[in-house]
């Protein structure tokens, strides 16, 4: 639900030249992460307030071109400066996460913070913040911020920054204006970004346009032994660390993969194993059709969470045993 009129009275008056405000948003940020926070970067400047955007870790070169990306605090490159702006912040933005455990090394500095938190996001279960729009029927974040917008009554404001920044996230997020969540009102919205200048064939150009001939080669690797269990309905893919190596993954390069295993006739539920490159844990991504919820399972069995149909974990066993265990857990589930 969106924040209530009085919490957007209160919300206003934080936001306010003095005031020291900081944008954060989750591990390994997405079109959506990054576009959120950019987006509402860029709202702030037009109120006449200079923010800062603090991510955890380093992002897809293909999410850089976005206006200001580049300006991002990187935290775990600089650490020191990322502690000292989320201290003395009076206003902590936390966009895209609903959980401080999902924002790495910046979970305790957010707990420990002074700042007042404002919370807009759209992943299940959200913990608690001082103010909270949640609403996890919303396809993407940047929808969220543009709905906010709306409510601070600063439809006027919108420029081309925000609007190639809101337009992005909205864009990866639902896969192209596919997945289920996708609404009349998300196209509404799209077409007001659009006549505010954002440009539909170069974004997505900009951000999917961007294969290198390695990506390819790791694709096809994948592709060629993409394995369908559970009579048809689950398809499993992975990597292991010595692939990625070879053939010298950059991050984000393994971004989508997993839709591959859905876009099989009859999968309900795709799931994609890869060795993490430096520490011993391997990070899954579920994806599934209708009411398969891999938000459930992935909290239940892997330590993850996130939406319905789109959600990620971790497992410390071996690939091999956590594909195993993957398997074991469906035939219990009987999905
Ligand atoms: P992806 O598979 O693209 O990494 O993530 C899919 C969705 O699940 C995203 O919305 C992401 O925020 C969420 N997600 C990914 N990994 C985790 C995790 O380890 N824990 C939780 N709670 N959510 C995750
Ligand atoms: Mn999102």
């Amino acid at each position: 639900m969106m924040f209530t009129p009085a919490e957007l009275l209160e919300i206003n008056t934080l936001l306010i030249p003095e005031n020291k405000i900081v944008i954060l948003t989750h591990y390994n940020p997405d079109g959506d992460a990054i576009g959120s926070s950019l987006g509402l970067k860029h709202y702030l400047r037009q109120k006449g307030i200079e923010a800062n955007v603090v991510v955890p870790n380093d992002f897809p070169k293909f999410l850089k071109w976005m206006p200001e990306a580049k300006k991002a605090i990187i935290a775990e490159y600089k650490r020191k400066l990322a502690f000292e702006i989320i201290q003395s912040a009076d206003v902590i933005f936390c966009l895209d996460f609903n959980s401080p455990s999902r924002i790495g090394l910046l979970g305790d500095w957010l707990i420990n913070a002074k700042g007042k938190k404002i919370l807009i996001d759209h992943h299940q279960q959200p913990e608690s913040f001082d103010f909270v729009y949640s609403d996890t029927v919303i396809p993407a974040t940047c929808q969220m911020v543009y709905h906010f917008i709306e409510a601070m009554d600063d439809e006027k404001l919108v420029n081309h920054d925000i609007a190639e920044c809101l337009y992005t996230g909205i864009m990866t997020d639902t896969g192209g204006f596919r997945f289920r969540s996708t609404s009349a009102t998300t196209h509404r919205i799209i077409a007001n970004l659009i006549e505010k200048g954002a440009d539909p064939s170069m974004i997505t150009s900009n951000t999917w346009d961007t294969n290198t001939v390695s990506r390819l080669h790791l694709l096809a690797l994948i592709l060629g032994r993409i394995e369908v269990v559970h009579e048809g309905k689950v398809a499993v893919l992975y990597l292991t660390r010595k692939e990625l190596q070879e053939y010298g993954f950059q991050k984000g390069d393994t971004e989508g993969f997993v839709n591959y295993g859905l876009s099989i006739l009859g999968v309900k539920m795709a799931a994609f194993f890869m060795e993490d490159l430096y520490d011993d844990f391997i990070k899954i991504s579920f994806r599934s059709k209708d009411d398969v919820d891999v938000n459930q399972f992935s909290r239940k069995y892997f330590s993850g969470g996130g939406h319905i149909n789109a959600a990620g974990g971790k497992s410390y066993e071996s690939l091999q045993g956590t594909i195993e265990t993957f398997k074991k857990r469906i035939e219990e589930e009987r999905l």
